[in-house]
């Protein structure tokens, strides 16, 4: 998709903060940083919300979270909890319509993220 954000970013075209990849799916640090270490976890084939999925994408792009959220997890021991996340839809407060899955760490009872 030529317009598309994260197609721009799975191509290196413009830059991310990567912090996982492989064939099927990538992860970079979510530029807004709801709380520090907040990530996207994205299908490289660009598919614009949870309909889209067929059951190999669903399986190769759902499998790969534990490995990523544990990834996260282990690298700050400060972490002590973590919200997943998947919007769909403008009224769901979806603002880019290319699939991805939220990590989002938390750390303390006072986080802002609510
Ligand atoms: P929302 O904006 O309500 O979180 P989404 O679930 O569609 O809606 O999330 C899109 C996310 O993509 C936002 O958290 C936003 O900060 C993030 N984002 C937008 N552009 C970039 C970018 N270039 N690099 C990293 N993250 C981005």
């Amino acid at each position: 998709m030529e317009d598309c954000i994260f197609c721009k970013i799975i191509k290196n075209e413009i830059p991310s903060r990567k912090v996982y990849e492989d064939d099927e799916v990538v992860a970079f640090l979510d530029l807004t940083q709801v709380t520090k270490g907040h990530t996207l976890v994205v299908p490289k084939k660009h598919v614009a919300d949870i309909y889209e999925y067929d059951e190999e994408l669903a399986a190769q792009t759902f499998s790969r979270i534990p490995k990523i959220a544990r990834g996260l997890r282990d690298s700050d021991p400060s972490i002590k909890g973590m919200n997943i996340l998947n919007n769909n839809g403008e009224l769901a407060y979806q603002s880019v319509f290319h699939s991805h899955i939220h990590l989002i760490p938390r750390y303390t009872e006072t986080d802002t993220f609510s």
